[in-house]
């Protein structure tokens, strides 16, 4: 006998992951599977809600049950999609870059903010660690100024210039291949320092949930050692550089602490702790020479 083929239609396939996701502990299970039955589509979330009693191809099928295999795996939605927004702009996505994060916008919103206030024309910016480019990309897009922004890997600075040619700020940044803790770097003749550092310890990765340590890079989590090895670096090269630029890091969750102890032993005072819209430390501003 033949066997049959089941026919999906757009509401049945839905149902069904929504229980599957759900039931292995994904959160947000019914938007996961709308987005990657959308991708799969080339439909918008919309029309797949205007289109629930539609058949799929067997085509469509056999894509979604792909991306919702590697989902189950607890492969990240950005990852299996390929793209995220970030300050209202899309960004590519691969391995080779951390997934940028909403806690991360209050950092460009902090140097926005800083670029109108202290008046400065087109200021300098060096990006420390730019991953996919999104913090560079999103200043860039939304202020007139130049940015370096340096990653230690090829792959990230690859995937940056791709986001940066996509969301149309190619010209104003510089995106390079570079070790920050080559001693040839110095915070001279920049304006704006703006760093997300890898700044979990490497003994809390393990601990990470799996989506984060199963999939995200390692050297964007951590600096293999206390977390802290960025800041460090930055704070000598701050105190190192003659006219002092303003300073803007994300701090990582139970990290404000430690960063302050780093900052006091650094004999920096001239610093502000701005929390985010959940109330957690998030970003630290040394105040540059312009308004020391
Ligand atoms: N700057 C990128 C971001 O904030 C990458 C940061 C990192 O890799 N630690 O998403």
């Amino acid at each position: 006998m033949k066997e049959t083929v089941k026919t999906w239609t757009v509401l049945d396939i839905l149902k069904v992951t929504e229980a599957a996701f759900r039931e292995r502990g994904i959160t947000n299970p019914r938007l996961n599977a709308e987005l990657l039955l959308a991708d799969t589509t080339g439909d918008s979330r919309i029309n797949l809600y205007l289109n629930f009693e539609k058949p799929l191809t067997e085509n469509e099928v056999s894509g979604y049950r792909d991306k919702v295999k590697r989902r189950l795996k607890f492969e990240p939605l950005q990852y299996i999609r390929g793209k995220t927004e970030f300050y209202s702009l899309e960004f590519r996505v691969t391995p080779d870059v951390l997934i940028p994060r909403q806690e991360t916008e209050i950092l460009v919103e902090k140097v926005l903010e800083y670029i109108k206030e202290s008046g400065i024309e087109c200021p300098k910016i060096l990006e420390i660690g730019t991953g996919s480019g999104c913090i560079s990309i999103a200043i860039t897009a939304n202020s007139e100024c130049n940015i370096r922004a340096f990653d230690v890997s090829n792959e990230a600075i690859k995937v940056a210039e791709l986001n940066s040619a996509a969301n149309g700020t190619a010209e104003k940044v510089k995106f390079e291949a570079k070790d920050f803790f080559d001693p040839e770097v110095t915070f001279e003749g920049f304006d704006i320092i703006v760093s997300n550092p890898p700044y979990i310890s490497a003994q809390d990765v393990p601990g990470l949930n799996e989506e984060v340590n199963g999939y995200e890079p390692y050297i964007a989590l951590t600096d293999d050692g206390d977390g802290l090895s960025f800041y460090k670096k930055i704070f000598e090269l701050y105190n190192a550089s003659q006219n002092k630029p303003a300073v803007f890091l994300e701090i990582g969750d139970g990290k404000k602490e430690a960063i302050v102890k780093l900052l006091s032993e650094s004999d920096i005072k001239n610093y502000n702790i701005h929390n985010d819209l959940m109330n957690m430390p998030r970003v630290l501003e040394i105040k540059g020479t312009e308004n020391i």
